[in-house]
C-alpha cells in the first residue's frame, strides 16, 4: 500500500527576508512524495523561492537539475486543480494551501485513503494546539473537522 508523506528538502537559495543575516540558512521547502514498499517514488519539484528544479529521490534528499525548466517538468497547483472536485478545491484555495497539500488531497482520492487528512489551520495557545483539518471520508467526499489537544513539548 503506497503512503503519502510530506518532507522538507533543502535548496541552494536563501529567502529574500534572510539575505542580510550572517549565516543565513539555506531555504527549505515542503514536498509531497508517495512512498511504496519503503521507497520514495522519484519526482521532480520546483523550488518555491528560486524556481530551480530538484529531483527528489529519498526522504529529505534531492539533487538539483540544471537546464530543466520547472514549469514544463514539475506539477503545479493549476495542474492538480484540474483533477480535483470543485468543492474540495474551493476549501484548499480559501485556506491558501500550498502545492503539497493539493497533491496529498489528490492522493487520498486516487488511493481511497479514508481517514487521511491535511491541516487547514492551527494555532498554539497555553500548551494546546487547536485548529481544523480536512478529512477524507471516501467517495471523493471531505469534511472539515475542528480539533483541540494538549501538546506535550
Ligand atoms: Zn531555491
Amino acid at each position: 500500500m503506497p503512503v503519502g508523506l510530506k518532507h522538507l528538502i533543502q535548496c541552494r537559495c536563501i529567502l529574500p527576508t534572510m539575505k542580510n543575516r550572517d549565516n543565513a540558512p539555506l531555504h527549505k521547502f515542503k514536498v509531497f512524495s508517495i512512498q511504496d514498499k519503503n521507497q520514495i517514488i522519484e519526482k521532480l519539484v520546483t523550488c518555491n523561492n528560486c524556481g530551480i528544479v530538484h529531483r527528489v529521490h529519498e526522504v529529505c534528499k534531492s539533487e538539483i537539475l540544471h537546464n530543466v525548466e520547472g514549469t514544463k517538468s514539475s506539477v503545479t497547483i493549476e495542474d492538480i486543480s484540474l483533477m480535483l472536485p470543485e468543492t474540495v478545491l474551493s476549501v484548499l484555495n480559501s485556506y491558501e494551501k500550498e502545492l503539497p497539500d493539493f497533491e496529498h488531497v489528490k492522493f487520498m482520492i486516487d488511493e481511497n485513503k479514508v481517514g487521511d487528512f491535511i491541516t487547514l489551520s492551527q494555532e498554539f495557545n497555553d500548551g494546546r494546539k487547536t485548529g481544523k483539518v480536512l478529512k477524507y471520508k471516501g467517495n471523493s467526499r471531505f469534511e472539515i473537522e475542528p480539533f483541540s489537544r494538549s501538546e506535550v513539548l
